[in-house]
């Protein structure tokens, strides 16, 4: 990624920063008196690049694995256990009746990761938890994490029933609640009933920790939690469990803005970024604007969804994103803007230019994230106000072909997360998993942006594909620009922090199709060696 020497066969190393880059004599007029260059050719057999930067994921990857897996792919969990997705309804109700009878009397079931787009089977409703559940509640979130359904005893306990009129309480024919839920202000209550709790699953130190191992076997050494509800005790202990030297990533959360005034927002946002250390860099904030696309809650512009489903649901408000934009661009904060649909994306753009023309801020660098609809009229007004776009290409693979059968039509789809387009109008891109709604891996994220195959084996969108080099730049300079950390961490070059992935093989000498299958032996970071697997090899 430093195109002054973009190969070199050795790196040295000091203080945890890079020292020089070269040859094998790179660093011989770095030492001092008596004090030659110590070599390590443990790594030699392998390919080192910068460490990979997952500039979009949540610190819950790690922690909802302590719930039953209920998702349609087949995924491997922390430790390294795989799961078969469940390919109908009928193995989604066997496998957790099967979990529900180990459980003690007190405990709500909780499922994830389930996805009924893939499913042909009728709607899973409350009547199919009904018969696992009985006295107990049961909920299965669904794997974008915006939709949930319950049965009747969670209903209950959040008081929905027929009288209930709120938004995202999904009602059947007869007017009675289907035990589907969509977005925040639906689920929440059902959520804190049933101690669904993201920060529980986020913020702990047993939960932290797995995610630090997720980081580490896909070659992450920087990752982000972006929609942190981090309390100063959380700081406390945040900061605790990085400085650990067996934590093997940098943690970059974002607090998110939702269920406080912008001006208290901002105030917690200064405060956590004062705090800020080598392994935990605090102060951006997250914006929620829409929903999710195959969830058919984004806010898609016209002609809308191909299904005729009504335009999605928003998390906050537009006139509330205007407030929230305003306020964090007047107090110095990096905003990351949660954008799905491209009406959502026009907003959060119009919100950041009136705060732009307020306050005018060179270089704040906000970001959008997902983006998955914008069209290249969007792209070059994100250019013209230094906006970065994080993409979100797993969608390519893992619903693309949903996507233009059932939620936004072929067209639209073709031209879904737009690296192309972005790049050619001059923004910057960064490329992410959104784990754990997808597994997180930058390297299957770049093989999803080079190649746009989805999981029927088509190629959605030929025009949007971007090379090798590109997807490896937005993987890691990319990325860490979007986090303001290019100063640190994205390329290996002197002065900079000595975080590697550690790679089988080189991406840039395989084929573009083989980008996703090359094994990540572990990481390097801050000069320390952290393999996935003991022995390294
Ligand atoms: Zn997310």
């Amino acid at each position: 990624m430093d195109p002054n020497r973009p190969q070199a066969t050795h790196v040295a190393v000091r203080d945890g920063c890079i020292l020089a880059v070269g040859d094998e004599r790179c660093a011989d007029a770095w030492g001092h008196a008596g004090e030659d260059p110590v070599h390590d050719s443990s790594l030699e057999e392998f390919v080192l690049m910068p460490g990979l930067v997952e500039g979009h994921a949540h610190a819950i990857a790690g922690g909802i694995w302590d719930y039953p897996y209920a998702g349609y792919h087949d995924r491997i969990d922390p430790a390294g256990k795989p799961w078969r997705g469940k390919r109908d309804l009928a193995s989604v109700i066997a496998d957790l009746q099967a979990i529900e009878r180990t459980l003690p009397a007190d405990r709500p079931l909780v499922g994830w990761g389930f996805d009924p787009i893939f499913l042909r089977d009728e709607r899973l409703g409350r009547r199919h938890l009904d018969r696992i559940g009985g006295e107990r509640p049961v909920a299965v979130m669904f794997s974008n994490f915006h939709l949930m359904c319950v049965n009747s005893k969670a209903l209950e306990m959040a008081g929905y029933d027929r009288e209930t009129d709120a938004e995202g309480v999904v009602k059947d024919a007869n007017g009675e609640p289907t035990g589907e839920l969509q977005e925040m202000a639906a689920m929440f209550p059902v959520m804190r009933r049933l101690g669904i709790d993201f920060r529980g699953l986020s913020l702990t130190e047993p939960a932290m920790r797995t995610y630090g191992e997720v980081c580490k076997r896909a070659g992450v050494t920087t990752a982000t939690d972006l929609f942190s509800t981090m309390t100063e005790a959380d700081a406390d202990r945040l900061l605790d469990i990085t400085a650990d030297e067996r934590f093997p990533a940098r943690i970059v959360p974002a607090l998110g803005a939702m269920g406080a005034s912008p001006e208290e927002i901002a105030e917690r946002a200064r405060a956590l970024r004062e705090r800020s250390s080598d392994k935990l860099r605090l102060g951006a904030v997250k914006l929620m604007t829409d929903g999710s696309i195959q969830g058919w809650t984004a806010r898609v512009k016209w002609p809308h969804y191909v299904g005729g489903q009504p335009n999605g649901i928003w998390n906050t408000p537009p006139q509330s994103i205007f407030d929230l934009a305003l306020q964090m661009q007047r107090s110095g904060l990096q905003m990351h803007i949660h954008v799905n649909g491209d009406e959502a994306s026009e907003v959060a753009i119009d919100a950041l230019e009136a705060a732009a023309r307020q306050y005018p801020w060179p270089d704040a660098r906000h970001v959008l994230q997902h983006c998955q609809m914008m069209g290249r009229d969007q792209f070059v007004r994100c250019a013209a106000l230094g906006v970065h776009v994080n993409l979100f290409s797993n969608h390519l693979w893992y619903f693309g072909d949903q996507h233009a059968a059932l939620t936004i039509g072929e067209d639209r789809a073709r031209r879904m997360n737009a690296a192309r387009s972005a790049l050619d109008a001059g923004v910057e891109i960064a490329l992410h998993s959104d784990a754990p709604i997808t597994p997180m891996g930058p390297l299957f994220t770049a093989w999803c942006a080079v190649n746009r195959q989805t999981m029927s084996g088509r190629i959605l969108g030929r025009a949007q594909r971007i090379s090798v080099d590109e997807a490896l730049h937005a993987i890691t300079l990319g990325a860490a620009r979007t986090l303001k950390l290019d100063r640190e961490i994205g390329s290996i070059e002197t002065g900079k922090r000595a975080d590697f992935a550690i790679l089988a093989t080189d991406p840039t000498a395989c084929d573009a199709s083989a980008l996703k299958d090359i094994s990540v032996l572990g990481t390097v970071l801050g000069g320390k060696v952290y393999p996935a697997k003991e022995p390294l090899a």
